[in-house]
């Protein structure tokens, strides 16, 4: 199942063949459609490799969900089943029809005014333990320093303990990067498995056991044999560099780190191969950080509230801070539970709203409705002082990493007449309320 296989069946696509600069020319024009069409960019300035740029594909919940054949009530059962049933990909033998020595010719774009210099964004880092049989792959960003190198930005998680463990070993960590994938090979490498299961294994899950790998060339790893392109190198055990300022998912910049190199040995591609671009800090970035987590929190809630109808991370709260979670209250207390549930599930969050089940949680006006009506801040409002937090909150203790969590109970009192909370209707009124 490839990315081209993909979009024959999307409708909502603009092809621009006009040529346009990498550097803040198409990301400009990526803002202005941020959050609808797919956009493609079939001429590149100064590219004549013939590649193409390809964004917005995961850019709306709709089509994300499209992509695993899944809608918005049933993808969290989808990706948690995914995630407990990994599926192992068959390996076949495959040849990319270019083969390049750099990076040169891939239009790899300067976002932002304050960006240090080009960055991809969509690559899939997949690398294999230096000692056990077993992959990892995760999304990184990556700044290109020259045609040969790149600095990755890794944050302590499995691709670091992998390069950590082959640094002890005395070796660089041999790497391919994945551009160009199905978007549900996409969402199954953001859904955070335990360490020693490859995130290709989810992938092949969502998409029914389609995802097929081969072997790359110059290093011990199997990758996609759909994708666009693939760059094959190492992750340097000796050398790093200053990674950033870069963007995030808040569309603030991130802090400079010290961050591992990458040394490239080849790339290959398939003819006109489509470059994924993905604008930090925007739609497609946001769902695909975001949708897994939202699973993550329906299946702990749903562990100890029989009916969870749904959940949202916000995209107002940057699809990562922020939840609004409606259930089926079945005993007073219900509402707050639900809200450490949530806590738990999803350690970066923030603020959480839960709502009853005659809420439209895709409604931000009912949302605010029911906290105006069903809620007191002096009985509904949990307040957790000091919790661990995300880096990427500017807001909250960035030094000790921790961040004050808020939890608002905007459900009906139990022990109040109900119907004193329901909306009115005028009969024949398709109301959503009931
Ligand atoms: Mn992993």
């Amino acid at each position: 199942m490839s990315l081209r296989d993909f979009l024959k069946e999307e409708k909502d696509i603009i092809e621009f063949n006009e040529s346009f600069s990498t550097k803040y020319e198409i990301p400009l024009i990526m803002k202005k459609y941020d959050g609808g069409p797919i956009l493609i960019f079939n001429n590149i300035k100064d590219n004549t490799s013939g590649i193409r740029i390809i964004t917005g594909v995961c850019g709306t919940r709709e089509r994300l969900l499209r992509s695993i054949n899944a809608n918005k009530n049933n993808y969290y059962e989808k990706i948690i089943n995914a995630i407990n049933n990994p599926i192992k990909p068959k390996v076949e033998k495959f040849n990319f029809d270019i083969e390049k020595n750099d990076i040169s010719c891939l239009p790899v774009l300067t976002y932002y005014e304050k960006d240090p210099g080009p960055y991809i964004t969509s690559g899939v880092v997949i690398a294999k333990h230096p000692i056990k049989n077993f992959q990892n792959s995760s999304i990184h960003r990556l700044l290109v320093l020259d045609k040969k190198r790149m600095a990755i930005r890794i944050v302590p998680r499995h691709l670091y303990s992998m390069y950590q463990e082959a640094k002890e070993l005395g070796k660089d960590l041999e790497i391919a990067i994945a551009i160009g994938l199905h978007p549900a090979v996409l969402l199954g490498v953001n859904t955070s498995p335990k360490y020693g299961i490859d995130e290709l294994w989810i992938a092949n899950s969502l998409l029914n056991g389609k995802l097929r790998l081969t072997k790359c060339e110059t290093v011990n790893v199997e990758v996609p044999i759909d994708s666009e392109i693939i760059i094959e190198g190492v992750i340097k055990k000796d050398e790093l560099v200053d990674e950033g300022p870069f963007v995030d998912l808040t569309g603030c910049y991130d802090i400079v780190r010290k961050q591992p190199v990458i040394e490239i040995n080849k790339v290959v591609m398939r003819k006109n191969a489509f470059y994924h671009a993905i604008l930090p800090g925007g739609y497609e970035h946001k769902l695909l950080m975001g949708l897994p987590k939202e699973a993550k929190i329906y299946d702990s809630i749903s562990k100890i509230i029989p009916e969870v109808k749904g959940v949202r991370l916000t995209m107002g709260g940057c699809c990562w801070f922020h939840a609004v979670i409606s259930i089926k209250k079945q005993a007073e207390g219900d509402g707050k539970n639900a809200i450490l549930a949530a806590f738990g599930a999803h350690p970066s969050l923030k603020h959480v709203i839960v709502v009853d089940d005659d809420i439209d949680i895709d409604n931000m006006l009912e949302v605010e409705w029911a906290i105006a009506t069903r809620f007191q801040g002096d009985e509904d409002l949990i307040i957790i002082k000091k919790a661990r937090g995300s880096s990427l909150d500017p807001s909250s203790d960035m030094e000790k990493m921790t961040t004050c969590k808020v939890g608002i109970d905007a459900t009906i009192p139990w022990d109040k007449p109900r119907e004193k909370f329901l909306k009115a209707k005028i009969p024949g009124e398709n109301n959503v309320l009931n």
